[in-house]
């Protein structure tokens, strides 16, 4: 896991769409950045307790900057708006990081769909399909036209592989033709909204969908039991109240762990398990592995028996 952790600075700052700011940053004394492949996001830090996570849309191979683009979200608790509103070209801004949760696994076929901005994953992955020879489609869809981030370097693929469906202008996103018949051989990757997510879950076969969410999924509550969590490394035993979670719970015991969201979908958590069964409440890890149960989302599961031994 990469924790590279450095203050850089915003070198350029344009509108991307309605809505939508994309900015690049840059090391202050040009020193080259880390390495990152298609899916990767930074944690931003934008001020003690607003940590928000950002996925680099920019150019992989470039190691002298890295590009994010946030979209303004009204209702939210301040990170975008801080973006927004506070961060101009020359300004400093803490970013830790690259971690990929949404990797573009080898497949000779991918079927790429986007809503909104969820873009920003996609469009890196979007050149790596292409230079690995691969056949692949995007379906990419948003309010409207206008609130479309990155259409224009979308252009340089042609309008063959690329449907750009703008709500306003077509309706909601036609996914029968998209996943309706998935050749073998094809891996479907998906980033928007949860209602789009949660759509384009149920209609993909098993096995082929890899997807990000940007916020939590929803979770059932209830089973909010107390537990114990023993801690491998120490063979300390803690008990989780119902309410607190793991996380918490190791932190107050004087554990130091790297967290991010505490929403369970950034996976800056991510603790491998040594033994007993999780309940999964996260909005990362894939059914494959949740059903391994070798790793949890501290920040939000929880344990399905009485104890749970995690490697800390
Ligand atoms: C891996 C990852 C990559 C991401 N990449 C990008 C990206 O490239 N670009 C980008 O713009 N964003 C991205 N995000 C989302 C981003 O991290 C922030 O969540 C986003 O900028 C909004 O932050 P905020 O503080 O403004 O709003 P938040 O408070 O996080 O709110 C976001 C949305 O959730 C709703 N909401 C907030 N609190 C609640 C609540 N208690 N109950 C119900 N609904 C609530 C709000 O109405 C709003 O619509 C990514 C997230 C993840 C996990």
């Amino acid at each position: 896991m990469s924790t590279y952790e450095a203050e850089l600075i915003v070198s350029e700052r344009v509108s991307a769409a309605d809505g939508v700011l994309a900015l690049t940053l840059r090391h202050p004394l040009g020193e080259e950045l880390p390495g990152w492949e298609p899916g990767a996001h930074l944690d931003v830090l934008l001020g003690p307790e607003l940590e928000r996570q950002y996925s680099l849309c920019g150019d992989p191979g470039d190691r002298t900057a890295w590009r994010i683009a946030v979209l303004r979200e009204p209702d939210g608790r301040g990170g975008s708006a801080y973006v927004h509103e506070q961060l101009g070209v020359g300004d400093k801004v803490r970013v830790r990081g690259p971690r990929n949760h949404f990797r573009l696994e080898p497949a000779s076929r991918y079927r790429f769909v986007a809503g909104g901005i969820g873009i920003t994953p996609v469009l890196p992955m979007l050149a790596a399909a292409e230079a690995a020879g691969a056949e692949w489609t995007l379906l990419y869809g948003g309010r409207t036209r206008q609130s479309m981030a990155f259409t224009d370097e979308l252009a340089r693929y042609g309008g063959e592989r690329i449907t750009v469906a703008p709500q306003d202008e077509t309706g909601l996103l036609d996914l029968g033709p998209v996943l309706d018949v998935v050749p073998d051989g094809t891996l479907v990757y998906c980033c928007g909204p949860g209602p789009l997510l949660d759509a384009v879950e149920a209609r993909c076969p098993a096995g082929v969908l890899r997807v990000e969410r940007f916020q939590p999924k929803e979770q059932q509550a209830g089973g909010e039991r107390e537990f114990e969590v023993v801690l491998a490394q120490s063979g300390r035993s803690l008990t989780v109240a119902p309410g607190v979670s793991v996380l918490d719970t190791v932190r107050a015991a004087g554990v130091e762990v790297l967290f991010s969201c505490t929403e369970g979908t950034c996976g800056t958590c991510e603790t491998d398990v040594l033994e007993g069964t999780p309940d999964h409440r996260d909005s990362v890890l894939t059914e494959e592995e949740r059903a391994a149960g070798e790793t949890m989302l501290i920040c939000v599961s929880r344990c399905r028996g009485e104890r749970l031994v995690l490697d800390l």
